[in-house]
């Protein structure tokens, strides 16, 4: 008996519409990460059958890979031209998105019809060409004589959150700079991007969490379909007399007599360490918490006030439990608890 990992692959489908309604512009799918541990060879086929034509990945290993499965559609790749894997871009038909002038170089370089894109920076200070090296291009526009510039990006540094200042002085930056390339299409938004209003819309968006049912919209309902469910079996239960402990280090003492079920679930599959006495799982509609530290292997869960037995299946990710949820209780967002999903799930995919 194996812990479950079920996608939904039409609420990922049902997400990208919704998205896509969101703005008279174009709608990319970012399917880096492995479709943010979701698995890109299945979810980039099922958005390209929603109507998505674009997909965004990280590496350059990722887009390979996702060629194999969607022969025909554009792949851009975020971080970059690779040195001196220019060869690879073009056999596998990808695009690069081009972060400096020396990757604006060695594009050009590669001498054939060469697609890209640029990444102005803008204030995250991660990628992009900067205010500098867009004044040596305006002064030497050879510079991107061959080149095919489809479309000029930046990325916002706090689009989660909608009174930051910053997203405004981004958008302004990112307008003016962008005059420098007339006719060169635009994009601004991530997921959370998306939803901060119609100035912010370009002619491309460039939503991934937000897909896979994160919300975009922290501390308002969430707009998204739920897409990823973990459910594990009940290995074992344990009956406790007050005063006996659980797992390492007996951090948690049963203070009455209890019920303890085991999961065969833990730090290996992405369940993190940090959720120690914290998590909350699902029996049917009841919330159980988790105590003890969580293992590599296994975790622990006090069902003393719920009919469970061996061979239940507990919910660990659901819709009343979802990453969101569960990354409040573990410290970190949903995102890291989603590419941390483990190999270890008997993986279902679902709603197709
Ligand atoms: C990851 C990423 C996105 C997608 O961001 P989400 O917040 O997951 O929607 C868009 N653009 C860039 C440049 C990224 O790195």
């Amino acid at each position: 008996m194996t812990a479950r990992l079920d996608i939904d692959l039409g609420a990922i489908q049902h997400n990208w519409r919704l998205l896509d309604a969101l703005h008279p512009g174009e709608t990319a799918g970012v399917v880096k990460a492995d479709a943010y541990g979701l698995g890109a060879a299945q979810v980039g086929p099922a958005l390209a059958a929603a109507g998505c034509r674009m997909f965004f990945t990280a590496h350059l290993a990722e887009a390979v890979a996702l060629r194999a499965v969607l022969p025909g559609h554009k792949i851009a790749v975020l971080n970059g031209l690779f040195p001196h894997r220019a060869d690879e871009f073009l056999a596998y038909d990808l695009i690069p998105v081009l972060g400096s002038l020396g990757e604006v170089a060695d594009w050009r370089a590669a001498a054939r019809v060469l697609p890209c894109f640029l990444h102005l920076e803008t204030g995250m200070h991660r990628l992009g060409l900067t205010l500098a090296e867009l004044a040596v291009l305006a002064e030497d526009k050879s510079r991107l004589d061959g080149l095919s510039l489809e479309y000029v990006i930046t990325h916002l540094v706090a689009a989660d959150a909608p009174g930051d200042a910053v997203n405004e002085r981004q958008k302004r930056l990112f307008r003016e700079l962008a005059q420098q390339f007339p006719g060169v299409k635009t994009s601004i938004g991530n997921s959370s991007g998306m939803f901060l209003g119609a100035d912010f819309h370009a002619d491309l968006a460039r939503p991934g969490a937000a897909l896979y049912g994160i919300n975009p919209t922290p501390g308002r309902p969430n707009p998204m379909r739920h897409v990823v469910t973990l459910t594990a079996p009940i290995l074992q239960i344990h009956d406790l007399e007050p005063g006996e402990t659980v797992g390492y280090s007996g951090e948690w003492r049963a203070a009455r007599h209890s019920r303890i079920a085991t999961l065969g679930v833990g730090y290996a599959d992405g369940y993190h360490r940090a959720l120690a006495n914290k998590a909350t799982a699902y029996f049917d509609d009841t919330p159980i918490p988790l105590v003890g530290r969580v293992s590599m292997d296994l975790t622990t869960f006090d069902v003393t006030d719920v009919p469970a037995r061996p061979g239940d299946m507990l919910t660990l990710l659901g819709p009343r439990h979802d990453a969101d949820a569960l990354a409040a209780q573990a410290g970190t967002s949903g995102y890291e608890i989603l590419t941390s999903l483990g190999g270890r799930f008997e993986r279902r995919y679902i709603g197709a």
